[in-house]
């Protein structure tokens, strides 16, 4: 880090190559038609898969949950927080994912950082996937256990590495959050049972999309709680709404509600926010359709892209990279993207590998047939990735 009076220097090297990362002002409610800093954009960047966070029914329910709850839910969940209302989600939530219990976190952020400094400490030895969400990678690093990384989806790699020794935990995403590929679940499945280990799976952008209505990547996998004793799901992406949920076992939700720091020390959030999930929940689980519309989307782009000679990754899910390579490749293609009209994020490292960066095109079942080839037409209008240089900053 720069010492205190060199911030202006380290924000113009960032700028200089690539790397400034700067905020857009929306100014419509989550959808595709957006208005981003004044102007009128098709938008491909949210994860709001299945079209739910606008959704006149969810927030009809956080209006009501609003009138019976009033907003604020006044303390901690361990002080007085805890609501019926949110008692009753993760009810819903342990009903839906198949386990004994669930428990409501604030943020996926902060399941993930409170599920692995709960169960792991100095001298445990946490297995990841390089590729993992950034929180759950800090999560190890506050755990104070050794973090040790395992090459992308490589279970016989994460075999081979981990041989003979005592571990801990493996927790990997199930749906890569800038790849769009699946974990080897099965695999790791496999590694984790033999060597007596927890394995944790983050579903953040598999829940509400894949499996059986919307049972996520572990459905879809056909695995169950004593496969993968500890399931993370976020509340915020296809659910259209906002926080997290751990599910398990009754002793691992016992044990995180005594000792989980990011959900101790915290305030609940607001009751009626949990009273919109419940709705947005039912919505996902009961509208197949939603999936079915956008899994013929994602076919749809699939086939326009390969059309188009694009560099497609193997993702048959609604997140769809286009490697870029070089920050400043991709951040050229999503500004000439802008200014036809279509908002795409320019994904960069430290998000992702050096030498990766990319747009990071997403999906939702609120897109139309039509939204998709425009987006195509777009990207066909972009010149090739420039032939990469070495030694480059970027
Ligand atoms: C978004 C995301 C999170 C964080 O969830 P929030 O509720 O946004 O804090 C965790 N893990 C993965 C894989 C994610 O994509």
């Amino acid at each position: 880090m720069p010492p205190p009076q060199d911030l202006a220097a380290e924000l113009r090297r960032l700028r200089a190559a690539g790397l400034y990362r700067h905020r857009r002002v929306q100014d419509r409610p989550q959808q595709p038609e957006a208005v981003v800093d004044g102007r009128p954009m098709l938008s491909f960047s949210g994860n709001d898969y299945l079209g739910l966070a606008n959704h006149p029914d969810v927030a009809a329910a956080l209006r009501r949950g609003a009138e019976r709850w009033g907003v604020g839910s006044g303390a901690a969940h361990l002080v007085n927080g805890h609501s019926a209302a949110h008692e009753a989600l993760e009810e819903e939530l342990a009903d839906f994912t198949g386990r004994a219990r669930a428990l409501l976190f604030s943020t996926g952020y902060m399941a993930n950082l409170g599920v692995i400094t709960a169960l792991t400490g100095r001298g445990d030895v946490i297995w990841q996937d390089r590729l993992n969400h950034a929180s759950l990678l800090d999560g190890a690093l506050l755990s104070r256990g050794t973090l040790r990384r395992y090459p992308h989806a490589d279970g016989a790699e994460l075999e081979r590495l981990s041989a003979g020794q005592r571990f801990q935990l493996i927790a990997t995403d199930a749906v890569f959050s800038m790849d769009g590929d699946l974990a080897p679940l099965p695999a790791l499945a496999a590694v984790a049972k033999r060597s007596g280990a927890w394995l944790m799976v983050d579903d953040a952008h598999g829940l509400g999309v894949l499996g059986h209505q919307g049972r996520g990547t572990l459905d879809h996998f056909g695995l169950g709680a004593q496969q993968v004793p500890i399931l993370m799901g976020t509340l915020g992406k296809a659910f259209g709404t906002f926080g997290a949920f751990v599910a398990g076992s009754d002793d691992l939700v016992e044990t995180l509600i005594q000792r989980a720091r990011s959900y101790v020390y915290t305030t609940a959030t607001p009751p009626a926010l949990a009273e919109a999930t419940r709705v947005s929940l039912a919505l996902a689980r009961r509208d197949d359709w939603r999936r079915v519309h956008l899994q013929s989307l994602i076919n749809r782009f699939r086939k326009g892209a390969n059309q188009l000679r694009l560099p497609l990754s193997h993702s048959q899910t609604p997140i769809q990279p286009v490697i870029a390579g070089s920050s400043r490749q991709a951040v050229a293609w999503a500004t000439a993207l802008q200014a036809q009209g279509i908002l795409v994020s320019a994904i960069r490292p430290p998000t992702v590998p050096e030498g990766t960066a990319r747009l990071r095109i997403s999906l939702s079942a609120a897109h139309g047939e039509a939204a998709v080839d425009r987006l195509l037409d777009a990207l066909g209008t972009l010149p090739p990735a420039e032939a990469r240089r070495t030694g480059r900053a970027d």
